[in-house]
């Protein structure tokens, strides 16, 4: 059995949040249970691109001061580490307030420029990730719950991808980036090449809609924990109402037999359960839709079928950051205007997560459109901020 504690916070105010997260700790065995007097610890929280706290997009840097706080009060070396998606790695923890709360709690901020290549056991028989990530005693993870335009969600599994050096993000996503299931099974290896020894979720204020890169911030007042990321990721999916069977981390998990992964085999502690309002996050409108075909049609009928990115040219300013992110290279920007080619586009969706401006829109392929009119779908618009398209719920 796995054990995954929840606790409430009111906020981000240091002093309650401290006690909030000693609260979340107690039925875990508290702190020392996983850190030991002279351990290296390296933080690892989300650092996706330079976007103030209050957007949801990085853990808030409150939570990454009071756990840096609580290690060093362990005996611990506290390291605080990432590579971000988008943008420089000062950059990013200046803007989201992760610098000053390492210089306030007296931890060392490190970016994830060294790799280390190391072997698989599984599907991907070599991988490379972050030399102070690997070599570090403890990994305690600080993933944020957010929504996943590619995934359905982020949280505790999909975090450790920022182990991955910068743009050799974009290579894995070239080579398991076509199927949902494959780049799960991707996440949940490198999980396993060097598990953490803690994962504690910022799920305070979360994110729905767009996530990760763009979506709305959402009041939940709720930090998860535990040992296992699977098995956080099965209660936070939960918490933030989102169906199982869109949470592609958690269905790979299953198929793989690993621990966490069925939510009978997890003990909750901490606050009941039914003491939490039920919520039901807005979903990304980037979620692919199937309707059951077979895979030789389905990828015959893509291009109509399916939906694909295209730029919002009143808010598009041709920065080129989603062209040189693109793993397959299908973005070009010519006689000012930026253009995708659908047939190379692997939907990823990494261009709308780094899109600073919010301006890569999704559009529904021509098929899709009629299918959508004839089930009485509603909403047939291009979108990048709106309500889900709903028929893949
Ligand atoms: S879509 Fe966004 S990231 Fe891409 S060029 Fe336009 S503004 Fe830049
Ligand atoms: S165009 Fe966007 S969704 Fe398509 S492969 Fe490139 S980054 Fe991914």
């Amino acid at each position: 059995m796995e054990t995954v504690s929840i606790a409430t916070s009111a906020g981000y105010e240091l002093s309650t949040l401290r006690q909030a997260v000693i609260k979340l700790l107690e039925p875990l065995g508290g702190l020392s249970a996983y850190i030991s007097r002279g351990d290296r610890v390296l933080l690892k929280p989300n650092m996706l691109s330079a976007k103030e706290p209050d957007k949801a997009v990085t853990t808030h840097p409150a939570l990454v001061r009071v756990v840096a706080e609580l290690v060093r009060e362990a005996g611990g070396i506290v390291l605080i580490g990432d590579s971000p998606g988008i943008g420089r790695f000062l950059r990013v923890a200046d803007k989201c307030g992760i610098f000053e709360a390492a210089r306030a709690s007296g931890a060392a901020l490190v970016e994830f420029s060294e790799a280390v290549e190391l072997r698989g056991n599984g599907t991907f028989r070599s991988i490379r990730l972050a030399r102070p990530y690997y070599e570090a005693d403890k990994i305690i993870n600080l993933p944020k719950l957010k929504t996943h335009e590619m995934m359905t969600m982020t949280c505790a599994v999909k975090n450790l991808f920022g182990a991955v050096v910068g743009a050799e993000k974009a290579g894995w996503h070239l080579k398991a980036g076509s199927s949902r299931q494959l780049f799960a099974r991707l996440l949940l290896e490198i999980y396993q090449l060097k598990k953490p020894a803690l994962n504690i979720v910022d799920a305070v204020n979360a994110m729905e809609g767009n996530g990760p890169g763009n979506g709305d911030p959402i009041k939940l007042g709720l930090l998860i924990a535990g040992a296992n990321p699977v098995a956080v990721d099965v209660i936070a999916g939960r918490l933030a109402g989102i169906p199982a069977d869109l949470l592609y981390i958690e269905r790979e998990a299953v198929s793989m037999g690993l621990p966490g992964a069925l939510a009978e085999d997890i003990v909750l502690c901490g606050i009941p359960v039914d003491t939490i309002p039920e919520t039901r996050f807005r979903l990304p409108t980037g979620l692919d839709v199937q309707f059951g075909l077979p895979p030789f049609l389905a990828k015959a009928l893509k291009s109509h079928l399916t939906l694909y990115p295209a730029a919002d040219r009143e808010k598009c300013v041709l920065c080129g950051i989603c062209r040189d992110a693109c793993p397959p290279g299908a973005i070009t920007i010519q006689n000012s205007a930026l253009s995708v080619d659908n047939a190379r586009c692997i939907r990823c969706w990494c261009c709308r997560e780094l899109c600073p401006h919010d301006a890569m829109l999704i559009r529904r392929g021509m098929l899709l459109r009629a299918l959508m009119l004839l089930s009485g779908t509603k909403s047939d618009q291009d979108s990048s901020s709106s309500a889900p398209s709903g028929i893949s719920r």
